[in-house]
């Protein structure tokens, strides 16, 4: 058995034990570089892949090769290449127009940090959807300035990313050696540049961010276009670097996809380590929302929190919203609603979802990610490795765009629309059960949404 054989078995066996998306981000670009006297060494793109197979798939990776080579010892993972960020994640990312803020409640917020206490780790659920960025901030915390600098989270909108981002700082802020933390907005740091020009006090603006601890500047993406403010992160950015002080950035879309930005900066952003976070699946929705009702001591009923969890899959921002909205109805009606007009109030929330796309951007995007072509989708074949991807490609015109099946049907080959109700229907039922299938949709839509 050659080492690709090899390779390619555990790739096959990992595939099944974990979700799409984990497969595809740590999984690409890995080989075995070499097995011999007990010893199988794996070659991985880049540091924090390989601190993640020491941590999370070492056993299950020993355990897969041992049954081939019974005399293995150990496997050890090395560095592939100089790895750049990209390569970290090509899987699809959701890029978003969106441009809510979040609103602070201004009394709560720090003046000398900016940071507003609320946001903790301690309040922050973890699933797949931010496993990696979120140990990423772990390690910060645990070295700040020493592992990943600067951390860039990137992500949709409402996801968490400055809940994260806070979270970091408020928990640095108890860490003593760190004396002087900041939290901005990338606009805030625009806006008060633009101020000390006009004031000509430049030298405090200066001073200011560059005598940081640590720097922490949310929604980055805002800089695009602005060259002045560019220019001043830039130097801000070597001025923290080069004394080790962390730097923390997110944004809505991984660096390459910021247009208008210079490219030094962005290759400073790409300099450290890139953790996107994507949407949270059904369990995590649900363990969000349970940990929501403990927070404000809202009792409602494991049925509805079910079903908001089912029906909004969005976003965490649309989920409180949710959940705000049940529980004021409900107490205006001294906790008395039945199901009917839970799911009534809901409804408002499940139609707002603004569907912006067309039947040929849907079918690309599944021939994209199933790699399959689109002639193949459509047309009669009945071959195995095409009925899949077609019958996501039906269910996805159909959740997507509510297209009639004889509409859905006639875009596959002229079927049949109970052809196509059978494919939805399937495809539907699995969803409810299979978490890895619900994923693998998920990627398809952030693909669609792009
Ligand atoms: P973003 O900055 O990505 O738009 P936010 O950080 O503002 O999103 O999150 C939106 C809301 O969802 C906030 O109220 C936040 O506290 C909550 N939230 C986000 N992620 C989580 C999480 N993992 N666990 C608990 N609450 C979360
Ligand atoms: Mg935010």
């Amino acid at each position: 058995m050659t080492n690709e054989e090899l390779w390619q078995i555990v790739l096959n066996e990992m595939e099944l034990k974990i979700s799409q998306a984990n497969f595809a981000t740590w999984f690409k670009e890995t080989s075995i570089s070499s097995i011999k006297n007990g010893v199988a060494v794996i070659a991985v793109p880049s540091d924090f892949a390989k601190e993640w197979f020491v941590n999370k798939y070492h056993k299950t990776i020993f355990e897969i090769i041992k049954k081939f080579f019974p005399d293995l010892k150990t496997v050890g993972y090395l560095l592939k290449q100089q790895q750049t960020p990209q390569d970290f994640k090509k899987q699809a990312h959701f890029i978003t127009q969106n441009k809510n803020q979040l609103q602070f409640q201004e009394l709560k917020i720090d003046k000398k940090t900016n940071l507003n206490p609320k946001y903790t780790f301690d309040n922050f659920i973890v699933g797949s959807f931010n496993e990696l960025a979120h140990a990423a901030a772990c390690s910060i915390i645990q070295k700040p300035g020493q592992v990943y600098n600067p951390l860039f989270v990137y992500g949709g909108v409402g996801v968490g990313k400055t809940h994260l981002l806070q979270a970091i700082g408020n928990k640095l802020n108890q860490n003593e050696k760190l004396t002087t933390i900041k939290y901005t907005q990338a606009e805030k740091f625009s806006q008060e540049l633009v101020q000390a020009i006009r004031n000509k006090s430049m030298d405090n603006f200066k001073e200011k961010y560059r005598k940081l601890d640590l720097l922490i500047i949310d929604d980055v993406q805002f800089i695009t276009g602005k060259n002045k403010t560019q220019e001043e992160l830039f130097h801000t950015f070597n001025s923290l670097y080069d004394k080790n002080k962390q730097i923390v950035f997110s944004s809505d879309r991984p660096p390459n996809a910021i247009p208008l930005i210079e490219e030094r900066l962005r290759s400073r952003f790409e300099g450290g380590m890139i953790a996107d976070i994507s949407h949270p699946d059904f369990e995590t929705r649900l363990a969000i929302l349970k940990s929501k009702c403990s927070e404000k001591e809202i009792k409602i009923s494991e049925e509805i929190l079910n079903w908001i969890a089912s029906h909004i899959q969005k976003n965490i921002r649309e989920l409180e919203g949710a959940l705000n909205k049940v529980a004021a109805t409900n107490s205006l009606n001294g906790n008395s609603l039945g199901e009917k007009e839970f799911k009534k109030i809901l409804k408002d929330f499940t139609c707002s979802m603004k569907k912006n796309t067309t039947p040929q951007k849907i079918i690309e995007s599944v021939s994209n990610f199933y790699d399959v072509k689109i002639i193949n989708l459509t047309d009669k074949t009945r071959k195995k490795e095409f009925v899949h991807p077609r019958q996501v490609a039906m269910y996805l015109l159909r959740s997507e765009l509510n297209l009639s099946y004889p509409s859905i049907g006639e875009k596959f080959g002229k079927r049949d629309h109970t052809t196509s109700i059978h494919s939805c229907e399937k495809i539907k039922k699995e969803l409810e059960e299979n978490e890895s299938l619900n994923e693998e949709i998920n990627m398809v839509k952030q693909l669609i949404y792009v």
